[in-house]
């Protein structure tokens, strides 16, 4: 058997993308590799080929315990013999698992960490033929990460226990010091490294100012995305909540998740997303790692995220089908301010403080940010992206800038003039020239800077502060109440030996909506029956045997055969994702579907 013939049968696909050939043959020869790829690049195949190929059962180690099951009937569905081995299986299942795999029935195992470690799973395996050790989520090693699992640090044992069998590690975080610490810490600093782009050209990054947030959340997913699966990300599990209750209220599909609610809670909103169509989950970030979803059409964030590396992550989630889909933001001051806070508040030692600032600080950029998202992230993880990508906000509506340095100064002048500690609101009202009880009573209408910037409105005022926050000339007071003082920055911007360009505030995202973020947006109106009675059969069938429905066909190989009509076998095998077993077990159904729209529709072969 090749590579090719294992992708074309098994899996039903054409070709290999990337460097998934070049993976596969250093594995499948013997050879260890380090596999970075962004989410949804294809990872999996880059172990589960080689698995086939060599002699013996390849083990799987992934702490997304969840998850194993749905992987597993993947498989399955593919005609792979797998199996999984962790603390959810009862007793019994286990003893035939472990039997099946003494005896080379199985093609793959998933195990978690702490299972695998275990002295007598490490005996079991001792005898058993392996065909190779795959480490997925590898970044888990990484104790900076916020991944970070222990047992990952033990995963060195595999190389002194079976020094002849390959390993694969496999990740989609991008930053330099991860991949280092993979490398020593799983033994593999002799091992190939793979590094495919991480470009994710179907999302569209967008940040917008927020305003009413539930409201501009409301009106994106009602205009651009109705009916389909997202996820929300807030940073508290109060706001989790009761940003899920409120969707809900808008009659929306929307179910929290967070560490905070019970286990049995957290495991069935996971299903009803994985099972359902059109399911909304509102989380924190413990959700989301592992969840191989490919028809997520967006990641909303309500919050700013810790970093680029989170933010990276989460809204990778989005469109692994390689379809269309949105990565969406809101950002305003009080972000700014939040992070800030909690970087502060951590008790975190000071050198972590550091890292932790220094990475707000790459994120508040890109949120700033008036050229092409795309080439700023891409650039931010050591990837040159040639030119603008015309697939962002920024791109697709250029933002205007201005010269705001005689308003930045301004700005600044108030700040200090009115002692450094009031808030933006406080502040913009004084620029206004807004008096209140408290301006009056410090004497602040006297100042020279009382009303100075009557000419620009409060919007606009609230993103100068902002944006003079973000840089740098001004700074929150996290000991008081969230006062603005002057940065360190600010000196050459009040002499005037600097000028300053900025964004111009925007009352509303302009980036053009599109429909195109849906799957079905550029189906032809009159194939909209056959799109919709083949999901209706998907989804019968998936529910038959309690599985997602992606893992009978995803919706890409529904496009596929909506558009190429195939009305015999062979041409059902050459849709992209039909191997060898899903002809078996779905032709039938899925053709007399077609064939008989084909009739209703008056249509002849
Ligand atoms: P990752 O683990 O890297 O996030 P997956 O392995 O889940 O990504 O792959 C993402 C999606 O792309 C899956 O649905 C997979 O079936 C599909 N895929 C992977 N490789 C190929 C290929 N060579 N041709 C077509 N589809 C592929
Ligand atoms: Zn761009």
């Amino acid at each position: 058997m090749s590579p090719e013939s294992v992708l074309r049968d098994t899996f039903g696909y054409e070709q290999f993308r990337g460097e998934q050939a070049a993976v596969i043959d250093t594995v499948a020869g013997g050879g260890d590799a380090v596999v970075l790829m962004p989410t949804g690049g294809g990872k999996s195949l880059c172990y589960q080929i080689p698995a086939l190929l060599r002699p013996g059962i390849g083990v799987v180690v992934s702490p997304l315990i969840a998850l194993m099951a749905d992987q597993v009937a993947a498989l399955r569905q593919l005609g792979i013999r797998a199996a999984y081995l962790n603390s959810s299986l009862p007793p019994a299942e286990q003893a035939a698992v472990e039997a099946a795999m003494r005896d080379g029935d199985l093609d793959m195992i998933y195990v978690a960490p702490e299972r695998l470690l275990q002295p007598r799973t490490l005996a079991l395996l001792e005898e058993c033929r392996l065909a190779l050790f795959a480490i997925d989520e590898a970044h888990c090693v990484s104790q900076w990460g916020h991944d970070f699992r222990p047992e990952y640090l033990q995963l060195a044992v595999l190389a002194e226990r079976f020094p002849g069998v390959p390993r694969v590690a496999l990740t989609a975080t991008a930053d330099p010091p991860t991949q280092r610490e993979i490398r020593e810490r799983l033994g593999l600093e002799a091992a190939r490294l793979f590094r495919h782009s991480f470009d994710r050209p179907n999302i569209r990054y967008r940040v917008a100012e927020r305003g009413q947030a539930r409201q501009q959340l409301q009106r994106f997913i009602a205009d651009e995305h109705r009916g389909e699966a997202g996820i929300v990300y807030c940073l508290s599990r109060r706001k989790v909540e009761q940003t899920a209750e409120w969707l809900s209220a808008q009659g929306l599909t929307a179910l929290p998740y967070h560490a905070g609610l019970p286990h049995e809670v957290r495991e069935a909103h996971q299903q009803r997303f994985l099972r359902e169509e059109g399911v909304i989950i509102v989380a924190t970030v413990a959700f989301g790692m592992g969840i191989d979803k490919p028809d997520v059409r967006f990641v909303a964030h309500l919050d700013l995220p810790a970093s680029l590396e989170g933010y990276y992550q989460e809204t990778g989630r989005a469109g692994r089908d390689g379809l269309p889909a949105d990565a969406w933001m809101l950002y305003g001051l009080s972000d700014v301010v939040q992070r800030r806070r909690m970087i502060e508040d951590s008790g975190a030692g000071e050198d972590r403080k550091r890292v932790e600032r220094h990475k707000l600080d790459a994120m508040l950029a890109y949120c700033e940010l008036s050229s092409c998202r795309r080439r700023h992230l891409l650039g931010y993880f050591g990837e040159d992206y040639p030119a603008d990508c015309g697939n962002c906000d920024t791109c697709l509506s250029p933002p205007d800038t201005w010269d705001a340095t005689e308003a930045a100064r301004k700005a600044l002048s108030a700040v200090f003039r009115t002692g450094q500690r009031f808030g933006a609101q406080y502040l913009v009202d004084h620029l206004r020239g807004k008096a209140d009880e408290r301006a009056e009573r410090f004497g602040h209408t006297r100042l020279s800077t009382f009303g100075v910037g009557e000419d620009i409105p409060a919007a606009e005022w609230r993103v100068i502060l902002r944006q003079l926050v973000a840089r740098g000339f001004l700074t929150v007071d996290l000991d008081g109440y969230g006062g603005l003082r002057l940065g360190d920055g600010c000196r050459p911007l009040l002499r005037g030996e600097t000028t300053l360009s900025l964004r111009r505030a925007r009352a509303v995202e302009r980036a053009p909506r599109r429909r195109a973020g849906s799957a079905d947006a550029e189906l032809d109106p009159a194939d909209r029956p056959l799109w919709e009675a083949l999901r209706d059969l998907r989804k019968r069938l998936a529910d038959e045997q309690g599985v997602p429905p992606y893992v009978i066909f995803h919706d890409r190989t529904l496009r596929a055969m909506v558009e190429h009509k195939p009305r015999d076998e062979a041409a059902f095998l050459a849709v992209d994702g039909v191997g060898r077993k899903k002809l078996e077990a779905y032709g039938e159904s899925f053709l007399s579907e077609i064939a008989g729209y084909a009739a209703s529709s008056g249509e002849t072969a």
